[in-house]
């Protein structure tokens, strides 16, 4: 048989069998082997080593597409010189992912811009580049799925935002919530309690929860279950989208002055 004839049939292979990277990289690997008389078992790990980390990279992507992130942000763009009084260490060992193993809970306090949902997403995509199951809402849209979920008399055990290994809930205490809504929220947050990992942010003390919450008896239960096996972290400091707003207005300010 011709070495064309057999590239055709490996070729057609390769496309039956998915592997589209080590379609489109054959022909140059082949000649770089062949120049540098690679063994044949380097030869083929390096087509399926491509072939891994392509695919491994479509997973990441397709995954962080459909969590509901807000943005991708990583802790690399994260400006720790910005909030000098956040523990950097503590932070940072959060990255480790082993409160997912644990199944901890991650609790970022305090008010708004001071970075809170950018520590959650950057948890989120190092979760999810790491194999985890991810998933991300707000408050006001959870408490919409559960009502809807309620309503249909639907458990929604299959959801991803009761399956996946991790789940934030993003702006908590934003929009008081209905006693009904406690009830919801609170059989979500026993639902994972043990089982797996939630980040939840808020721009409210714990010592306000009660108020937006409106039972004192659940916010108890809820923030017993919460905090039982949690890290916490309360973030005092300056907005940073101020910050950028300042600097750009005045960019702008010298602009019209110049
Ligand atoms: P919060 O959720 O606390 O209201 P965000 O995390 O949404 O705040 O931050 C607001 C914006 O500022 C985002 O674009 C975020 O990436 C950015 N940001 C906040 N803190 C920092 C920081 N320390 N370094 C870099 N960017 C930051
Ligand atoms: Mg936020």
């Amino acid at each position: 048989m011709s070495d064309s004839l057999i590239l055709e049939r490996v070729e057609a292979n390769l496309t039956r069998l998915r592997l589209p990277r080590i379609s489109q990289i054959l022909q140059a690997v082949i000649k770089t082997a062949e120049e540098k008389s690679k063994s044949h078992l380097a030869f083929l790990d390096e087509l399926l080593d491509e072939e891994v980390a392509q695919k491994e990279q479509r997973r990441v992507e397709t995954n962080l597409r459909i969590s509901g992130l807000p943005f991708i942000k990583t802790i690399d763009e994260f400006d720790f010189a910005f909030q000098p009084k956040l523990d950097r260490q503590k932070v940072m060992s959060l990255f480790d992912l082993t409160f997912i193993q644990y199944k901890q809970n991650v609790i970022f306090l305090g008010p708004p811009g001071v970075g809170k949902t950018h520590l959650a997403v950057a948890l989120a995509v190092k979760a999810c580049q790491s194999g985890f199951s991810i998933y991300s809402t707000t408050m006001e849209d959870l408490i919409k799925k559960l009502k809807k979920d309620h309503e249909s008399n639907r458990r929604g055990k299959g959801r991803s935002y009761y399956k996946s290994a991790l789940v934030i809930v993003d702006e908590v205490g934003y929009t008081p919530i209905t006693r009904e809504e406690c009830n919801l929220f609170f059989r979500f947050i026993a639902n994972r309690y043990e089982k797996a990992s939630t980040i939840i942010t808020s721009n409210k003390a714990f010592s306000d929860w009660t108020e937006m919450f409106h039972d004192p008896i659940i916010v108890t239960a809820i923030l017993d279950r919460l905090l039982h096996h949690s890290i916490v972290l309360n973030i005092r400091g300056k907005s940073f989208r101020l910050k950028e707003k300042t600097e750009k207005e005045l960019i702008d300010m010298n602009g019209t002055e110049g």
